[in-house]
C-alpha cells in the first residue's frame, strides 16, 4: 500500500519557541500510526535543526524544508542548498507551492530543476500542483494541472518519479476556508493518477502518494482522506494547532 501522509506546512508562522512547543505537544498526543503512515513537518529553515532534534529517531515523524535552491552551492546569498539540507538529514522538501509560484515567480522550469537536484541528493520532493479559481470556473482544471505535471515531472525516469510525493492544492481552497468537496478531490486525484499511469505504468501510478491540500481541518480530514485516491493531506492553518493536527493525523486511512 502506498504511504498515507499528514504533512504540516507551517509557512512563515511561529517563533522558534512556539514551534518547539507545538512539536512537543503533537508528539505527546496519542497518534495512531501504522506502518504506511508518515507525519511530516515542513518548518521554516531556521527551525530545521531544532525540529530534527525534537523528532529524534521516530521512524514515522519526519521533517521537511519548505523550499531549496536549484544550484549545488556558490555565491547565492540568502539561498539554501540541498546539500545543506542533506547534512541535517532532511528527507523531504516542499516544491512548487502556489505561494512560491505567485509571490516568488517560480516557474515550472525552475521547479523541475529543483526536483532534479533533490532527487540527486536523495531528498523527496513534495511537488505541489493545482489550479486557480478562474481555471476551475472555466472547467479546464484537468488540462491545467496535467500541464504542470508534464512540465515539472515528466522528464523523470520511471525510477525517479517513484521517489516523488504529489500534493494537489486547488489555489482557491488554500487558506480560504473553502475546501474542495471530497468528490472534487477524488475526481482530480484519480485523473492525476490516470495521467501518471499513461506516462509511466499503472503500477507506478498506484505507488505514488497524492495528498490533498487546501483548508484541510479536523472536521473534514476523515471524509477527504477516505477517498480511494486521496493519500492524506498537506495542511497549513490547521497544522498550527496541536489538537487539530493530531485529529488530522489520526484521520489517515
Ligand atoms: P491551508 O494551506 O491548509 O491553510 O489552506 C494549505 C497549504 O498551503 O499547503
Amino acid at each position: 500500500m502506498r504511504n498515507q501522509i499528514a504533512a504540516a506546512n507551517w509557512k512563515m508562522s511561529l517563533t522558534l519557541q512556539q514551534g518547539e512547543k507545538l512539536l512537543s505537544d503533537i508528539i505527546a498526543k496519542p497518534l495512531k500510526l501504522s506502518e504506511q503512515h508518515k507525519v511530516i513537518f515542513a518548518v521554516p529553515f531556521p527551525y530545521l535543526f531544532m525540529a530534527q532534534q525534537k523528532v529524534g529517531d521516530k521512524q514515522q515523524i519526519l521533517i521537511a524544508a519548505q523550499n531549496c535552491y536549484s544550484k549545488k552551492s556558490g555565491a547565492y546569498t540568502g539561498e539554501v542548498s540541498v546539500e545543506m539540507l542533506q547534512s541535517l538529514d532532511i528527507s523531504f522538501v516542499v516544491l512548487g507551492h502556489s505561494e512560491r509560484r505567485e509571490y516568488f515567480n517560480e516557474t515550472n522550469q525552475l521547479i523541475a530543476e529543483k526536483i532534479n537536484i533533490c532527487l540527486e541528493y536523495n531528498i523527496t520532493p513534495i511537488f505541489c500542483c493545482g489550479e486557480p479559481l478562474t481555471i476551475r470556473e472555466a472547467g479546464t482544471q484537468n488540462i491545467f494541472v496535467a500541464q504542470q505535471l508534464n512540465e515539472c515531472l515528466f522528464h523523470l525516469s520511471q525510477e525517479q518519479v517513484q521517489r516523488i510525493v504529489i500534493a494537489y492544492e486547488p489555489i482557491w481552497a488554500i487558506g480560504t476556508g473553502k475546501t474542495a468537496t471530497s468528490e472534487q478531490a477524488q475526481e482530480m486525484h484519480a485523473y492525476l493518477r490516470s495521467v501518471l499511469a499513461k506516462k509511466y505504468t499503472e503500477n507506478i501510478a498506484n505507488n505514488i502518494s497524492i495528498l490533498y491540500g487546501g483548508s484541510v481541518k479536523a472536521g473534514n480530514a476523515k471524509e477527504l482522506f477516505s477517498q480511494p485516491d486521496v493519500d492524506g493531506g498537506l495542511v497549513g492553518g490547521a497544522s498550527l494547532n496541536a489538537d487539530e493536527f493530531a485529529i488530522i493525523i489520526n484521520s489517515l486511512k
